[in-house]
Order: structure tokens, then C-alpha cells, then sequence
């Protein structure tokens, strides 16, 4: 029995373009009978949610698509812990401008100036969308020890950003342009019990980064064969998909999430569900039987 969440990043960031990106999509996943997740930013660059997020957001959650926390403000890449990588390949100037602001940015890392962070977007999602987030992904991957800390405080125990391939974005020129799969070693491919006791539940892989619409065939052929080796690995399957990334194509968008479901519908006792569905079941706690590796230097 394995378990697909299809989540999508940046909802409540942008403008009406990354309005109409989740409520096509949302459309989309639900013609297909397919649940998605919304890893949301209550505060988007630190603005109030507008009142055509709210209600794009609130029409989502009605139609059963979950919304989960993405960051306080999504600010900068650095909101919750210095940059990591896939981020550092898909913009290769995060390390370098980090390590020049470092003095200015390493105080941020505490337990509770990140818990306040966290604290104000849940009560930002309780107030404008009616929803008690129970699932946290830090903006651009970008962790620390004290964010685990701060999450165990607030009493959300699952968080997911560690990726367990970053060839979707093999296509960006300065990554070389091979779309061969190439998974990481130093993860589990499974939930694993992490700091703190949280659950980190790792993400598969993107397959619809900008610009990979040009190459939609080779990107789907990339997903099947990153399905086919998880099948079997893990119980829990978390795919990412970008509010951005959807709208730069939604035709390439639409073809892969009709051949992902096509090619998860093959396999015996799998289905689709969502991130929130999963905590509250005990699924994602079930399926954490491994450690995680102690690797986060901050
Ligand atoms: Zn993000």
C-alpha cells in the first residue's frame, strides 16, 4: 500500500496569474478525481493575504484539496535555515550571497524567534482560512536544528523539503541539460523520525520546473522511472510542483499529472491522498520506521 501526495509550493504568493495557477490546477486535480496540497505562505512577502488568495484558497479547501504551512512571509530563500541544496542549483548565487550576509542572517535561527514565525502563520491560516495546519515545509529547503525545535513547540510534527532527487532540474543550462536520474545517498527515501522527533517526509523529485515544458516527454519518461524505483521503498510518496511552474506551462503540467496517475494506477494498493489526510490517519508516523542522519550543521 503506498501512498501519492501531489504538493504544490507558493500558494498566497504573486499575483492574479499564481491566483488562476492554483484554482486551474485545483480544477484539473479534481476533474481527475485526484486530492492535492497546498503548501501555503499566510504572509506572502510580508503582506496580508489578498482577498483573492483568500478566496481562491478558501474554494480549494471546500473543494477537499489540503492546505498546509509554507513559511511565515517566503521573504527571501533563508526564512528558516541557510540555503540548501536543490535550491543552491537551481539559483547557484544563494551560498555566496548567504555567506556574505551571514553575520546579518545567522541570528535568525532560534528556536523562539522561528517558533513566532510559525505561530503568526497558523494563526493567519485559523483566522482567514478556517485551517489547523499540521504539516510545515520550510521555503527553499532551507532548514536548521532550531526550526525542528520550534515546530516540536507549536506541536506540528511532520515537515517535508529534503529532496531525494534534484535531476528535475537538470535541465537549467548552468546544470548541465542530462535529465538522467541520479538519486541522493544521504537520506532515507522513506519517513524518517528526524530532529526533535519530527517526522520528515521527503520529496521525490519536480518535474515541471520552468522551462521543462520543452522537454515534457523527457520529463514524464524522468518521473516514470523515479515512480518505478520508490514503488516497493516507501509507503509515503511526496511529489512538488510549484505554483509558478504549473502556470509556465499547463499543458506539460496536465500531460504529467495524467501520466503519473496513470502510472501509479497500475500499481496494486496504491492511491492518492493528502499530506493532511496522511498525519491525521498516522500514516506518515507509521511510515517513519528509520533514523535520520545527523547532517544539518546548524
Ligand atoms: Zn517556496
Amino acid at each position: 500500500m503506498t501512498a501519492y501526495v501531489c504538493s504544490i509550493d507558493d500558494a498566497g504568493i504573486g499575483g492574479s496569474a499564481m491566483v488562476e495557477s492554483l484554482r486551474r490546477a485545483t480544477a484539473f486535480f479534481s476533474s481527475r478525481g485526484l486530492p492535492s496540497t497546498w503548501f501555503t505562505v499566510p504572509k506572502g512577502r510580508g503582506k496580508p493575504m489578498s482577498t483573492e488568495w483568500k478566496e481562491a484558497l478558501i474554494a480549494a479547501r471546500d473543494a477537499g484539496h489540503d492546505l498546509q504551512l509554507h513559511g511565515l512571509t517566503h521573504g527571501d530563500c533563508y526564512e528558516f535555515g541557510p540555503p540548501a541544496w536543490p535550491a543552491t542549483s537551481i539559483l547557484p548565487t544563494l551560498q555566496s550571497d548567504f555567506d556574505e550576509r551571514r553575520e546579518e542572517l545567522m541570528p535568525r535561527f532560534t528556536v523562539d524567534k522561528l517558533r513566532d514565525r510559525i505561530e503568526e502563520g497558523m494563526e493567519i491560516f485559523a483566522l482567514e482560512l478556517g485551517v489547523e495546519p499540521t504539516v510545515f515545509r520550510a521555503p527553499c529547503g532551507a532548514v536548521s536544528k532550531a526550526m525542528y525545535s520550534a515546530l516540536r513547540a507549536v506541536g506540528i510534527g511532520f515537515h517535508t523539503c529534503m529532496f531525494i532527487s534534484g535531476s528535475g532540474y537538470g535541465h537549467l543550462p548552468h546544470n548541465g541539460g542530462a535529465l538522467t536520474q541520479d538519486w541522493v545517498d544521504d537520506i532515507p527515501c522513506r519517513p524518517f523520525r528526524w530532529y526533535e522527533e519530527v517526522v520528515e517526509v521527503p520529496i521525490l523529485n519536480e518535474y515541471n520546473s520552468r522551462g521543462s515544458g520543452a522537454r515534457s516527454d523527457e520529463f514524464i519518461e524522468l518521473a516514470r522511472q523515479d515512480l518505478d524505483r520508490i514503488s516497493g521503498q516507501s509507503p509515503v510518496v511526496v511529489l512538488l510542483m510549484h505554483t509558478h511552474g504549473i502556470a509556465d506551462d499547463y499543458e506539460h503540467t496536465f500531460r504529467l499529472i495524467d501520466a503519473v496517475s496513470e502510472h501509479v494506477g497500475r500499481q496494486p494498493g496504491a492511491s492518492f491522498a493528502t499530506m493532511g489526510e496522511l498525519a491525521a490517519s498516522g500514516a506518515l508516523a507509521e511510515a517513519a520506521t528509520v533514523d535520520g542522519p545527523d547532517i544539518l550543521a546548524v
